[in-house]
């Protein structure tokens, strides 16, 4: 048995309105992230975390900005994108921890269903998916609101 740690973080800019998905979870919709994709920053942030792990290049290569297919999609499938890739290689996730910064809505409230969609996403128990979040106590671009940022550390395993 053997294991691989990844490390992945993300920031999108905010603008008035659309639709605000974190973590595959509607948040809002006052708010929502500048992006190509759907803009699901919290996913970003987890596959380029599994993609690390494996030792495979960053979530950009896999989705490129410019390429027109990736326009608007559900950022649940650059994650299963980084799980195939790590899975060609025998690793499946084990435990994932991630941070989100985000000045408003807050996302206590939606912390559990994100969890939830987390874990079925990655075939792991609930229990095993920590996402924490905070503030950035008014400071810089993510303290006015103008932007959410996300960090994920995710262990691998190959099972031999
Ligand atoms: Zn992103």
């Amino acid at each position: 048995m053997s294991f691989r740690i990844g490390y992945g973080e993300d920031i999108h800019r905010l603008r008035k309105g659309g639709r605000f998905v974190l973590g595959g979870v509607l948040i809002s919709n006052d708010v929502s992230p500048v992006a190509h994709s759907d803009g699901d920053c919290l996913y970003h942030a987890l596959a380029d975390a599994i993609l690390g792990a494996v030792g495979e290049e960053d979530i950009g290569h896999l989705f490129p900005p410019d390429d027109p297919n990736c326009e608007g999609i559900d950022s649940s499938l650059i994650v299963r994108a980084a799980l195939l890739k790590a899975k060609d290689k025998g690793f499946t996730p084990v435990n994932v921890d991630c941070f989100v910064v985000l000045e408003r809505p807050k996302l206590k409230p939606h912390i559990e269903a994100m969890k939830e969609k987390t874990a079925s996403l990655l075939g792991i128990e609930k229990g095993d998916i920590s996402i924490k979040c905070g503030t950035n106590e008014g400071l810089d671009a993510l303290g006015e609101g103008r932007a959410v940022k996300a960090v994920a550390v995710c262990l691998m395993e190959r099972k031999e």
